[in-house]
């Protein structure tokens, strides 16, 4: 009898998406324990950079500096990434060919155009006799872990919340701490990672090379990738974590993570951050990240709110058509100094407070009377943290049309929400300077100011700084009357 050599297991691609980090990684995973060679690449995917509406993108830099951490994270274990511009559908099929890989693998994305792109790989691998496995990672539960005693998805986020907890603490037990559940933790990535055949590897292109720009992001103190990730994680969890339940509404103050555009771009795990959240016993903060899971899995079961309303009813509203109503908004030249202020510190950074998300999204469909799709496209192009599910899912909160949304008839109003989450108004002096020397009993609504006062704070209502371009009352009235619609279809 002949000894029969022990056939190697075929190498195996890793395409990483949005998941840039080299640990707690379903895919790389899942290619590590089939025991071949492991490859990693990336591709500037051009149906999506051509998208975007400028050259000069923080999500592209930030895309870019997050590859470069990676790949030395890669290079540290014996690989290196690949780096392709151009389409995933060609680029994706032809280094799995090249490679000669037995399959490839990458985490499941909930976006529609994303789940049609991973269909089209799919099925350009298919002739080659490549499989395309997804798995899950950006989210803590997907498809049907979490549902109704009926089997159907749920619609209002605190049954989901308390059926999300229940499951994650089925898993759970006194012996087995969390890190150890095979949910959260079955995702080891140790090992190492092949090197590409030099032909194959051409390192990362610069910025320019994919037609981008640099941004601030260095001025703004945001290091991408994995090390910016940690370093922000480790400073709110060494205190501020246990104080975000009493600071997460005060824009002034540091009261939240700054985690999201990490979460966003996969620098961190999901499951890590749950992890530690139990740990810590941050019930408030993990309330936020079920969230998150929530709407990813609103806009994977319900993908027709990309469009239109989640709830019906509400596309029988008639918005008015007010183009210079939106471009005050966007610019921050409403005459609301916090609803100014936000919408610049989003102009500026990318980034916007919760708290003001809500107030400047309520602002522009319940006192302007603009349609929220307008706002919603306004934030997909200017958040460095945009993600279609949040962004969707939290518009439609804001504008009562979504699941579980904020009923039509409360309104925000933008002088006493200033009031309350800038007391002292140290925000609005940071982004209206304008506004600087104004005194406090003014500040939320300087059209209050006479002359003298006016005179007294070094300004001219109308010129230095725009009067109110709604009147709060009257608007709030009108929105009402808008939104009769919606009984009348109900
Ligand atoms: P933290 O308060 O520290 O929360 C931790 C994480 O929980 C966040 O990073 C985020 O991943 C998640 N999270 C928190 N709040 C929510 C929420 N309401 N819905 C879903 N996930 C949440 N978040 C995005 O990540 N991308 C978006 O495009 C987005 N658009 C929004 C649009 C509007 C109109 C509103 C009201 C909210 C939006 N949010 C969005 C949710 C929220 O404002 C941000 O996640 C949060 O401000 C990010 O800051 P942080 O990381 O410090 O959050």
């Amino acid at each position: 009898m002949t000894a029969r050599t022990p056939v190697a297991p075929p190498p195996a691609l890793v395409w990483f998406r949005r998941d840039l980090r080299d640990h707690d990684h379903a895919a790389l995973s899942a290619a590590l324990r089939t025991g071949g060679a492991v490859y990693c690449a990336f591709v500037f995917d051009t149906d999506i950079l051509d998208a975007l509406p400028s050259r000069h993108d923080r999500r592209v830099h930030f895309i870019h500096g997050s590859l470069q951490a990676l790949d030395a994270a890669l290079r540290a274990r014996g690989g290196a990434l690949i780096v392709r511009h151009g389409r995933a559908v060609q680029h994706i099929p032809a280094l799995a060919q090249a490679l000669a890989v037995g399959a490839v693998h990458a985490n499941r994305d909930y976006e529609p155009a994303a789940k049609a792109r991973d269909q089209a790989v799919a099925h350009a691998l298919a002739p080659l006799g490549i499989a395309l496995h997804l798995h899950k990672d950006q989210v803590v539960f997907d498809g049907d872990a979490v549902r109704t005693r009926a089997g159907t998805p749920f619609t209002v986020f605190t049954p989901y919340k308390n059926a999300w907890r229940q499951r994650l603490l089925q898993h759970t037990s006194p012996h087995a701490p969390p890190d150890e559940l095979p949910d959260l933790a079955a995702h080891p990535c140790a090992g190492p990672i092949a090197s590409p055949p030099p032909r194959l590897s051409t390192g990362i292109p610069t910025l320019a090379d994919i037609g981008f720009e640099a941004t601030n992001l260095p001025e703004l103190g945001i290091t991408p990738g994995m090390p910016g990730a940690r370093a922000l994680w480790d400073a709110f969890a060494q205190g501020r974590i246990q104080r975000y339940a009493d600071l997460r509404d005060y824009p002034a103050r540091r009261g939240v993570s700054y985690l999201s555009v990490h979460l966003r771009f996969g620098t961190i795990a999901i499951r890590a951050l749950v992890r530690h959240a139990l740990a810590l016993r941050a019930d408030a903060w993990l309330d936020e990240l079920i969230w998150r899971d929530f709407f990813f899995m609103i806009l994977d079961h319900f993908p027709h709110v990309v469009e239109r309303a989640f709830k019906p009813a509400y596309d029988a509203i008639e918005w008015d058509d007010w183009p210079q109503g939106l471009a005050a908004w966007q610019a921050g030249r409403t005459g609301y100094p916090l609803v100014d202020a936000a919408m610049r510190q989003l102009l500026h950074c990318g980034w916007m407070h919760n708290r003001l998300r809500m107030l400047t999204a309520s602002f522009l469909c319940k006192d302007l009377g603009i349609d929220w799709r307008l706002g919603e496209r306004h934030f997909a192009a200017q958040l460095n943290d945009f993600d279609l599910a949040a962004n969707n899912g939290n518009w439609q909160w804001a504008a009562s049309s979504g699941c579980d949304a904020q009923p039509y008839f409360r309104i925000f109003n933008p002088v006493s929400q200033s009031q309350k989450f800038d007391p002292q108004g140290d925000f609005i002096r940071r982004y209206v300077p304008e506004l600087a020397r104004v005194p406090l009993p003014f500040l939320h609504a300087p059209w209050t100011m006479d002359r003298s006062a006016q005179q007294a704070a070094g300004i001219v209502l109308g010129r230095d700084y725009p009067l109110p371009i709604v009147e709060h009352a009257s608007a709030r009235q009108r929105t009402l009357m808008r939104y009769a619609v919606v009984k009348e279809q109900g």
